[in-house]
């Protein structure tokens, strides 16, 4: 009796400094602005189910996301047995027996679990001090990482060990004796009476305590993502990847734009800074970072979970006019230095390798917002190129009157001179397409090759304008909204219904942005495009001898809309040879140009294009293929740099397919 007295006051206090540690961590999630992230639960249950439980982004690392797989699989299985040690807390005879024929299978399934988590947990810490991965050791991150890792996989092997110790001396004592606990049953005959008595109960307070004690600690450590992981996934963002969030321009009520700090933030982004396991997968893979500038996404995020543990409290209380050194900081400049903020490309790797799906790119660009919108903050060389988006509707300096000078004497319609009619496709050149001499070859590849397989297409012209994204990722959402705003009158004064974009901006701004805007097109990159022409026999592809090729995957096609094969068949079917790089595909490594930082200067570390062509040459390939003019610019760069230019050339998929037809 005395021991079901302490027991129920031992869980009571756990039980309520428990929920204490829940209630505070949802208070301070709504400092944060509204945000609706409750739409097709379906989507949301089948991303629980692979991302959470299926832990298919953490088995991306096969050792690392199998030893994990195994402690939260484990971990979930031993719930029961917890369970069990709980009830005997109240009813010491207590037995799962009463699950009939279900008892021995997950009697078995326990012990097998319970063998599993210690072989993982043993691993684990052989790994964190003998080879620890390299992305946990960068420069900003310090040896607390391993103490707390530590810490909870200790905490994890006495949960385990004295598991196993309560189920041998229960059986020692006439409990639950089963062969399908096949481990326990043999531990059992050590624990001879009367001394079995004394070592259960030590091994079940032990078991008890430290159970407590790890659900206490969780809200307050970097594992407070075994609790906020499957919330966080569950509110995951389903719209379109490469859809940044529209900014209301109009609301007067807004007092200002963009993020400066917390409660700037909505509730799901304070969400993913508690959420965030400390594990670096992000910033390993991040161009910026692996080249040496401030920029690391994993910082980005604990900053924004740091500040809010910081100040939130505060805000809570309404005490934060006693600590006014509280609030002569903000997120930006005291924890997230805007040099950081620029150097982001924008690539989405991080979002792409980080296992618990947090949302970096919105984070950041809603800082740059609020950098440009607020406080005209920006580096020197945006000045230029967001006035000639303004006044050129390009970032460069072009007078707009030249834009369809790259098609003098190619016999390209105009949807002015042909009012729309008998048109199947818009084709949207872009700024790179219009005015850069070296890729201006791509747009006349691209009217051959759609001549020839008779397609009856017109471009805008003069009447075409930078498609937004350049002004929008560089956080100035006015000029951003003003050119797809007039870009969607003209479209819709046309009613086109197919666009073919060359540039993966254009595309992905055009397809998922554009109907934020009122624009709803079908949007083809051209290699989707070309691809579906080849297959249909439309275009008829001359296989020549096999040049090596390699190629490169630009992020707003590949990352952001998932086209990885289209390109890669176009190359074969022309007879290429291709050769992948070993950062391919889905783990693509940027050519630096994204998130408009073709426009910025790079001045720190090592330039990303120079990381990139020294991992193509690599390969020693005839040459290197593109899908996108900031791409091809950056490594027909790199190449110059590298004095390779005159045995490799950088070219664009629909320059080798134009060269192959017949
Ligand atoms: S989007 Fe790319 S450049 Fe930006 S933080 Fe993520 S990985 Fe780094
Ligand atoms: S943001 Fe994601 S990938 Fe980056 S450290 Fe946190 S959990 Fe790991």
């Amino acid at each position: 009796m005395a021991q079901i007295v302490v027991f129920s006051l031992v869980l009571t206090t756990a039980a309520v400094f428990f929920l204490n540690g829940c209630l505070r961590l949802l208070r301070l999630l709504k400092l944060g602005k509204p945000e609706e992230r409750s739409d097709r639960i379906g989507s949301r249950i089948r991303n629980v189910l692979t991302v959470a439980f299926g832990q298919r982004k953490l088995l991306r690392e096969p050792l690392a996301g199998l030893m994990h797989f195994f402690i939260f699989w484990g971990f979930v299985i031993l719930l029961s047995a917890i369970l069990e040690t709980i009830i005997e807390g109240f009813a010491p005879a207590f037995s799962l027996r009463f699950l009939g024929p279900l008892f021995a299978p997950l009697a078995a399934l326990q012990e097998l679990v319970g063998i599993l988590v210690v072989i993982s947990c043993l691993a684990a810490l052989a790994r964190w001090y003998f080879v620890p991965p390299k992305r946990y050791f960068g420069p900003e991150i310090t040896g607390h990482v391993r103490h707390d890792a530590t810490l909870i996989l200790c905490l994890i092997l006495i949960i385990i060990f004295s598991m196993f110790g309560t189920f041998a001396t229960h059986m020692a004592l006439g409990g639950d004796w089963s062969q399908a606990r096949f481990l326990s049953v043999h531990m059992a005959p050590i624990f001879s009476a009367p001394a079995a008595t004394l070592w259960y109960a030590i091994f079940w307070w032990v078991h008890i305590l430290v159970v407590f004690g790890f659900m206490n600690y969780l809200p307050y450590s970097k594992h407070l993502h075994i609790l906020t992981s499957v919330p966080n996934v569950f509110f995951t963002s389903l719209k379109p990847r490469g859809q940044l969030n529209k900014l209301d321009l109009e609301d007067d009520a807004a007092e200002k734009f963009g993020a400066e700090d917390i409660r700037d933030f909505s509730w799901k982004q304070l969400l993913d800074g508690f959420t965030c396991t400390d594990c670096g997968r992000c910033t390993s893979v991040c161009p910026a970072n692996q080249t040496g500038k401030m920029l690391s996404p994993r910082k980005i995020i604990m900053n924004i979970r740091q500040r809010t543990t910081e100040i939130g409290p505060f805000l809570l209380a309404g005490t934060t006019g006693s600590h006014p050194d509280l609030l002569a900081h903000r997120l930006l400049d005291n924890f997230i230095g805007e040099q950081e903020l620029w150097a982001c490309t924008t690539c989405r790797a991080c979002m792409e390798e980080c296992p618990v799906n947090i949302e970096h790119v919105p984070a950041i660009v809603d800082m740059r917002r609020f950098l440009v919108l607020s406080e005209s903050r920006f580096p020197g060389e945006l000045t230029g190129t967001f006035k000639n988006l303004e006044s050129n509707y390009t970032p460069w300096a072009f007078s707009h009157e030249t834009r369809a000078d790259w098609a003098d004497g190619l016999d390209v319609k105009t949807m002015a001179a042909c009012g729309g009619e008998n048109v199947d496709l818009l084709y949207w050149v872009g700024c790179a397409g219009s005015y850069d001499r070296r890729y201006q070859k791509v747009s006349q590849a691209m009217v051959k090759l759609l001549n020839t397989a008779g397609i009856r297409f017109a471009i805008l012209g003069t009447e075409e304008k930078c498609n937004g994204d350049p002004a929008r990722r560089a956080g100035n959402e006015y000029l951003a909204q003003m050119l797809i705003t007039e870009n969607v009158e003209t479209l819709n004064r046309y009613k086109v219904r197919k666009i073919v974009a060359t540039c993966p901006h254009c595309f992905n701004t055009l397809k998922n942005e554009y109907p934020q805007f009122g624009g709803n097109y079908e949007v083809l990159h051209h290699t989707e495009l070309l691809q579906g022409l080849v297959r249909t026999g439309r275009l008829k592809v001359a296989q020549e001898a096999g040049k090596q090729i390699t190629f490169h995957d630009s992020c707003y096609i590949g990352r952001y809309n998932g086209i990885y094969d289209a390109p890669r068949n176009l190359l074969e079917a022309s007879g290429g040879k291709l050769l992948e790089m070993a950062r391919s595909r889905d783990r693509g490594f940027c050519c630096g140009a994204g998130g408009a930082r073709m426009f910025m200067e790079e001045r720190e570390g090592k330039r990303v294009n120079i990381e990139r062509t020294e991992e193509a040459l690599k390969l020693q390939p005839d040459m290197i293929a593109t899908a996108c003019p900031f791409c091809m610019t950056m490594l027909a760069d790199g190449l110059k740099a590298k004095d390779a230019d005159e045995r490799v050339h950088v070219r664009d998929v629909a320059e080798i397919l134009a060269d192959s037809i017949s």
